[in-house]
């Protein structure tokens, strides 16, 4: 990919451009939890997005999709704003990085990436997270990695129309090789946590199903989440998002809330306890635990936050039936990707098996990524 940007950049441009990159993202274990304050735990993985980016001593930014085979030239104002979606990000990046009094002029720029689009791997934030960190490097403006972070987050909220929360961006700039990154969403205070899982791979499997609930399930668990932290509430003030609240507080008012919305708390408040345990676990190199508390999100995620779906439950049972070390469903539910934690020696019968019986039932291929975790936004 390298050679090729910095090809494409020589035969566009007529000179050199420097190369920069930042990458997609899993998060091994805190799914829903973000929105209740609770910890997330995502690392970088080795598929991103890298620009060739040069200052041009215009004021204009001309960048070519090596992907797309798309060029787009697009000025720096709020009205400026193009129409091809991918450029957006761009556009919004720079719009974001002048918003915080950062200096932005013309550059040029070709740039590719490898990260499956819509998978849930995030392709959106490597793509700002790339640019945020570009920019930021060639004008010196000398913001920190949060507000590169930041950046990425407002360019979804303001250009891109996804609200989002700051896990995608966060990993995107802050990833290490061989670490995952627990943030707690309430205070954004951060810890590297190691994995190197030798004789171990890791591998999404993407269903390639999106089923349509996803939006208006997600606002009702949200309600169901507040709910039952406004009840815990009466008795402990203290709890200000769920996550704060101790299981047996949630036993207390299982009788004031609908048994819904304790399911739902339930899972929430188990699966903030899970991300610490498999904290705990990757200290003593334990990853036959961490893929316990894996099969556990799954279990909680299907059968408490009912977010699950026949193709990720098939998914699931067959890893647990073949004895794969860890799976779930990776993301907010109703379709998208599991993530599996596979010994070597299970791998290829796994994904075999994973191919084989999945297109049997649901008639159509899964894909299948291997990830390895890797450094974040960079300069190269
Ligand atoms: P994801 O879950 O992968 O982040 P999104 O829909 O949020 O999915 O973002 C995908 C969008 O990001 C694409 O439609 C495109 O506009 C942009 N994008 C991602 N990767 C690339 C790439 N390699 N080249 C150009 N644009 C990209
Ligand atoms: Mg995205």
């Amino acid at each position: 990919m390298k050679e090729q940007i910095l090809e494409k950049f020589r035969s566009v441009f007529g000179c050199e451009g420097e190369l920069y990159a930042a990458s997609g993202r899993v998060n091994l274990i805190g799914e829903h939890t973000d929105y209740n304050g609770g910890y997330v735990f995502p690392g970088a993985i080795d598929k991103g997005i890298m620009a060739a980016i040069r200052v041009n001593g215009t004021d204009k930014v001309r960048a070519f999709s090596v992907d797309y085979n798309e060029m787009v030239e697009f000025g720096l104002n709020e009205e400026d704003k193009p129409r091809q979606s991918w450029a957006c990000y761009i556009f919004g990046v720079c719009r974001e990085t002048i918003k915080r009094g950062g200096k932005v002029e013309g550059f040029d720029t070709v740039f590719a990436g490898d990260v499956p689009l819509g998978a849930g791997l995030s392709s959106s934030a490597a793509l700002e997270s790339c640019f945020a960190y570009a920019i930021n490097d060639i004008f010196g403006n000398k913001l920190d990695l949060f507000e590169l972070a930041k950046i990425g987050q407002s360019t979804e909220h303001n250009y891109c129309g996804v609200k989002c929360g700051i896990m995608d961006q966060f990993a995107s700039c802050f990833g290490k090789k061989g670490c995952l990154i627990r943030l707690n969403c309430k205070t954004l205070e951060y810890k590297y946590f190691p994995f190197n899982p030798e004789g171990y791979r890791l591998v999404l499997v993407d269903s390639c199903v999106k089923h349509e609930l996803a939006s208006s399930a997600y606002n009702k668990r949200r309600q169901s989440c507040e709910n039952a932290a406004a009840a815990i509430r009466v008795n402990h003030p203290e709890v200000e998002f769920l996550s704060d609240a101790k299981r047996v507080w949630l036993d207390e008012v299982r009788e004031q809330i609908p048994e819904e919305d304790f399911l739902r708390a339930e899972y929430v408040i188990g699966e903030v306890q899970r991300v610490l345990d498999v904290c705990d676990a990757l200290e003593r190199g334990d990853y036959e635990t961490v893929g316990e508390m894996m099969y556990q999100t799954h279990f909680g995620m299907s059968k408490l936050y009912e977010v699950s779906c026949e193709e990720l439950d098939f998914l699931n049972k067959l890893a647990r039936k073949m004895d794969v070390t860890g799976s779930r469903v990776m993301g907010g539910g109703f379709g998208g990707c599991t993530i599996n934690l596979v010994k070597d020696e299970l791998y290829e019968p796994f994904i075999a098996a994973v191919k084989e019986q999945f297109t049997a039932k649901f008639n159509h291929a899964p894909k299948i990524y291997d990830v390895v975790i890797s450094d974040g936004a960079r300069k190269i």
